[in-house]
């Protein structure tokens, strides 16, 4: 047994904000912040995409399998969709 096996690895399920590697989290939540108002769905559409990506079986550490994005940068966007056919949100 290595010394990293008693470590809690994260779950396939994990949104980015639960993994936090290598501060990749930090950088998509200044990049989030970043994006203008206009351009961000309402808090409520936010959590409930990420609710939905959280029970899909597509998200894969934070990414989504299907196109390979962050799900917390896609869902922000109000102008983006679920690419998943069909869509899942
Ligand atoms: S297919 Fe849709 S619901 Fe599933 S992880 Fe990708 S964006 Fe989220």
């Amino acid at each position: 047994m290595d010394s990293d096996s008693s470590q809690r690895k994260p779950c396939r399920r994990c949104l980015l904000s639960e993994i936090d590697r290598n501060g990749v989290y930090r950088t998509v939540r200044e990049y989030i912040a970043s994006l203008d108002e206009s351009v961000k769905c309402s808090r409520e559409e936010y959590s409930q995409r990420l609710c939905v990506c959280k029970s899909c079986e597509h998200l894969s550490d934070g990414m989504c399998a299907l196109c390979g994005c962050f799900v917390e940068v896609r869902a922000v966007k109000s102008n983006q969709i679920c690419p998943d056919l069909p869509r899942r949100w």
